[in-house]
């Protein structure tokens, strides 16, 4: 059993602010898509899948869903080397594919993703991080939607994880 505890006092950001900047980013991304081809939300699983659940239900446009799952992270540090442990299902090509991840930090994940997706040949890959932490990149990735931007510390709760626990917490707590 793990003996590190939930973290407890003041949340990094709150549910109350999620579900604020989640309304947000719903309509600023409805309104970009609308007029658009077919969209795709490609999610990333496991640690977008809390995330993606809320934002998807914030759309306004007809979207198809999907999930891909990738790991990388080992402890609280990202081992670099990314596997792909499940393929999307759905057709993606000549789709509009709106890839949702918990967070973006070294960049080696969503550009990994992104050299992986392109053999499908989709119409556009838009990318949509919960968090951004600037300060952690190694790959020069940039995302078209962003929840928050955070400092360069390891957050917990709403989706994201440490070795597989927190991931239920409905606010983002910093770990350390
Ligand atoms: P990147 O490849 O370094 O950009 O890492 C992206 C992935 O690492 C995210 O999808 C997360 O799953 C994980 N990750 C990065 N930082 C954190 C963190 O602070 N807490 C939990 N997971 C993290
Ligand atoms: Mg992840």
């Amino acid at each position: 059993m793990p003996t590190a505890l939930p973290p407890s006092g003041k949340p990094l950001i709150s549910e109350e602010q999620i579900r604020a900047r989640i309304a947000t980013l719903g309509q600023q991304i409805s309104a970009d898509l609308a007029e658009k081809k077919e969209t795709v939300l490609l999610t990333v699983a496991d640690g977008a899948l809390i995330f993606s659940a809320d934002l998807s239900r914030a759309l306004s446009i007809p979207i198809y869903m999907d999930q891909i799952a990738v790991s990388s992270y080992e402890g609280t540090a990202s081992s670099g080397n990314i596997k792909l442990r499940t393929e999307p299902r759905l057709n993606l090509t000549g789709k509009n594919i709106l890839l949702v991840d918990d967070i973006l930090d070294t960049g080696q994940t969503i550009s990994y993703l992104i050299s992986y997706l392109e053999q499908f040949k989709p119409e556009r890959i838009y990318i949509c991080v919960m968090l951004d932490k600037p300060d952690g990149r190694k790959v020069p990735v940039k995302a078209d939607y962003i929840g928050f931007e955070v400092p360069d510390r390891f957050v917990i709760g709403y989706g994201m994880d440490y070795d597989g626990l927190y991931r239920n917490l409905s606010s983002i707590f910093c770990l350390d």
